[in-house]
């Protein structure tokens, strides 16, 4: 084994233009983002001027149409960014994932006119987004939820509470999605609001085992009240919304999790290396080196099944089961990988003074969010009975 562990992976990306979007990535996040990371972390510390920046440079709107302040960049080239960033820190990756989630509804499903009010601050003018669809008491089975929308002449007001909601309390804007007809998927519909609207309170962050840094919180609307012009979509339509956002959130997490264990491993490489015992480096030992031959192998597999699902995307075809795939494939590699870089340092991989512990935390969540683990194999299994049972 080599005694230079390699830095990063090569890509093969589409364009010269994004190339030097990737090579702009590496720049911030190992000038801003990296070197303040474990620190931060412990602290609990959320990174703002980190968005700010990741805005001015064009990077909170990758996927959108630039006529509304996007970046016109296809999903195969957005979600590896998204791995860089995940990368260096997933507090910032999973940030940017859930934004451009939140940002899906209107840019999809918004009215010409609210895109145009809307999206430019959104996508590039520097406002951060959250995505508001789990609540206490419905999680995985969403379409129970409770949260009320009720009309009153020319507005909606909104009672309840969601829960779990990534920058709960220190977003711009909130898509929320609240019932405003019968039980059921069909009667939900889609809002934007505002974060300063009169009603809206946020929880104490809840305190998690990794991604401290990530306010994550209960969200109580009493009251609410919002124009019909920030309803998105048709009345009843938005848990078809809330599902289609999904389907390109869990690229977002395929990708972030990709990010992670790679970090992961570059760590346990670095390690492995240096290390010496027995007279020479770990990394000889075959004991050690299959372990790390099978996390640099899941690694590719997962890059190459969430690569593939993009591209399904970006050439307009049906996505969803790859999508769950990836997200399922990922997560799980993640975690298989971050818990062998663990061991690959030995005692000092329990330690707050290598990475590898937070990376084995962080990793741990991706199996939660935006659907479980089980809720992907539903999905996937779904497809596979065929569309009649979807
Ligand atoms: C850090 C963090 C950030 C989050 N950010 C957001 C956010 O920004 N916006 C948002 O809306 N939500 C967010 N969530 C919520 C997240 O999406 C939910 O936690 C997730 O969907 C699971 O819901 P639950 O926690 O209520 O678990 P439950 O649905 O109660 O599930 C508990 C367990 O039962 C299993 N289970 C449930 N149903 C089935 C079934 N039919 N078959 C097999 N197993 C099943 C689940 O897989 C899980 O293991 C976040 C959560 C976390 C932890």
């Amino acid at each position: 084994m080599s005694d230079r562990a390699p830095q990063w992976v090569e890509r093969r990306l589409p364009t010269e233009e994004s190339s030097q979007l990737i090579a702009l990535v590496r720049d911030i996040a190992q000038r801003e983002i990296t070197p303040r990371a474990a620190e931060e972390e412990e602290a609990g510390r959320f990174p703002r001027e980190v968005f700010t920046l990741l805005s001015e440079s064009g990077l909170l709107g990758l996927p959108y149409d630039s006529a509304h302040g996007g970046g016109d960049q296809p999903y195969e080239v957005y979600l590896q960014v998204l791995e860089e960033l995940g990368a260096a820190r997933l507090t910032v990756g999973l940030g940017v994932s859930v934004h451009s989630l939140a940002c899906h509804a209107l840019a999809g499903y918004g009215t010409k006119d609210q895109q145009t009010e809307h999206l430019p601050a959104m996508l590039s003018g520097g406002l951060l987004g959250a995505y508001c669809l789990s609540e206490p008491a419905s999680g995985s089975d969403a379409a129970s939820l409770r949260t009320k929308a009720v009309r009153d002449g020319d507005d909606w007001v909104i009672t309840g509470t969601k829960a779990w909601i990534t920058h709960g309390g220190i977003a711009d804007f909130y898509t929320v999605l609240a019932r405003t007809g019968v039980e059921g998927p069909r009667g939900i519909t889609a809002f934007l609001v505002p974060g300063d609207a009169a009603g809206l309170s946020a929880a104490v962050p809840e305190k998690k085992m990794g991604m401290k840094g990530s306010p994550t919180a209960q969200l109580h609307f009493d009251g609410v009240r919002v124009p019909d012009a920030r309803r998105i979509g048709e009345e009843g339509q938005g848990f078809a919304i809330a599902l289609s956002a999904l389907d390109s959130g869990r690229l977002g997490i395929a990708a972030c999790a990709i990010g992670v264990a790679q970090a992961a491993l570059n760590e346990a490489l670095g390690y492995a290396t240096g290390r010496k015992q027995f007279g020479r480096p770990i990394a000889d030992f075959q004991g050690l080196r299959f372990m790390l031959a099978d996390m640099a192998t899941r690694i590719e597999a997962g890059r190459a099944l969430y690569l593939e699902a993009a591209r399904l995307r970006d050439a307009g075809r049906p996505f969803s089961r790859q999508a769950a795939m990836a997200k399922l494939f990922c997560t799980d590699a993640a975690m298989q990988v971050t818990v062998d870089a663990v061991q690959v340092l030995g005692g000092y991989g329990y330690t707050q003074d290598f990475p590898a512990e937070r990376l084995m935390r962080e990793a741990k969540v991706l199996q939660i969010v935006e659907g479980t683990n089980q809720i992907q194999r539903m999905v996937i299994a779904r497809h596979l009975a065929g569309p009649e049972s979807r």
